[in-house]
């Protein structure tokens, strides 16, 4: 069932437009990641989710019911905002039920509900401590806590994770993905980080200057991207420019025949061609290149090479590297099946 919809959201900041006709719907219970790089919309489209903005036009349905002109406050929603707003001169445990507190819930049924909600995230014996007493990853569990105060229909997260150092950070994506599921609640979470929204997410929603490119599920994205910009954003690609005519993709002057398998995703003319490092492979024939660069990173092996001017990379497992060196003449062949042909 559909939990969220977004219908048409528009945001415009005076000439600028922030977040640009964005329509989807999520269905119950999906952990979405909000994905895209710096500017284009992520926060903002989150904050017309959550009411903190108003749309200059489109709605916010919840469950089928408009909630466009409902205050924040009023929206059955949680959150957890990047610098996590935690107030220091309240106990970590009042700090967990201050949403309860302002929606006048009695003090023993915060108390408890405090407890069991700090249990949950793993901090059972530190309610009565004060936020400067606790380190990075116990405050952004205060603040995942808080945003699941009052059972929330949905659960909105600014980069939650962002102040984190890395393992720490590996660590709480998995442990938030895992309480998640454990309560079923509807989550939606903005990053910047492509590897976190692939290890966190049900549905990827990637943006780009306002505009939702792709919305799908990781693997979705990464092996059927709907433009250059998406295959390049989710994970590495080589992006080739050629020339498409019906099956036949040309590549600094030679002739691919593309198989049922590969993708062709852009009318004849002037396209790209996209193929993973790891579909890339040296053989005895085909796109004429250059080794410029090779690198050992233990579990497999880079060779970087120049292709008519267009860097390619190559990855191969330790077992599989290929007898090349530095400045060698060599052919380059892409995986039949997994060619993905892009709009230039
Ligand atoms: P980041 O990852 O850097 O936080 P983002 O994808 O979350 O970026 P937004 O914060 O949503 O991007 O901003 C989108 C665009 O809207 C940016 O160009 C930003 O400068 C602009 N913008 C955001 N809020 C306002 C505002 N209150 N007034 C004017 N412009 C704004």
């Amino acid at each position: 069932m559909t939990e969220l919809s977004l219908r048409g959201l528009t945001k415009r900041f005076g000439a600028m437009t922030a977040v640009d006709d964005v329509s989807l719907d999520i269905p119950e219970g999906r952990f979405v990641c909000l994905l895209g790089p710096s500017g284009c919309g992520k926060t903002t489209l989150l904050r017309l989710i959550a009411g903190l903005e108003a749309p200059s036009s489109g709605a916010v349905l919840v469950a089928g019911r408009d909630q466009t002109d409902t205050p924040a406050h009023k929206r059955d929603f949680g959150m957890v905002f990047q610098s996590l707003a935690l107030f220091p001169h309240l106990s970590v445990a009042e700090n967990v039920a201050y949403p309860l507190a302002i929606r006048g819930v009695d003090r023993a049924t915060r108390r408890n509900r405090a407890a069991e909600l700090l249990q949950m995230v793993r901090l059972p014996d530190l309610g009565d401590r004060r936020i400067h007493q606790l380190s990075g990853g116990q405050r952004q569990r205060v603040a995942i806590a808080r945003g699941l105060a009052i059972n929330p229909r949905v659960f909105l997260l600014d980069e939650p994770l962002s102040a984190l150092d890395a393992n720490l950070r590996e660590h709480m994506q998995m442990e938030l993905r895992q309480l998640q599921q454990r309560l079923g609640v509807t989550t939606v979470v903005v990053t910047h980080d492509q590897k976190e929204a692939l290890t966190m997410a049900d549905i990827l929603i990637l943006m780009d200057g306002g505009r939702v490119q792709q919305v799908g599920a990781p693997m979705e994205l990464y092996r059927d991207p709907a433009n250059a910009f998406v295959a390049g954003f989710i994970g590495n690609t080589n992006l080739l420019r050629g020339h498409l005519r019906g099956r036949e993709m040309a590549v600094a002057g030679t002739t691919l025949t593309l198989d049922d398998g590969d993708r062709i995703k852009a009318p004849d003319g002037p396209a790209i061609l996209s193929v993973r490092p790891e579909d890339t492979r040296i053989a005895a024939r085909g796109v004429p290149a250059r080794v410029t660069f090779l690198r050992d990173l233990g579990e497999s092996v880079q060779v970087v090479m120049d292709m008519d001017g267009t860097e390619v990379t190559a990855l191969f497992a330790p077992r599989d590297r290929p007898d090349v060196s530095l400045g060698d003449s060599v052919h380059l062949a892409f995986e039949p099946g997994r060619r993905v042909v892009l709009p230039a």
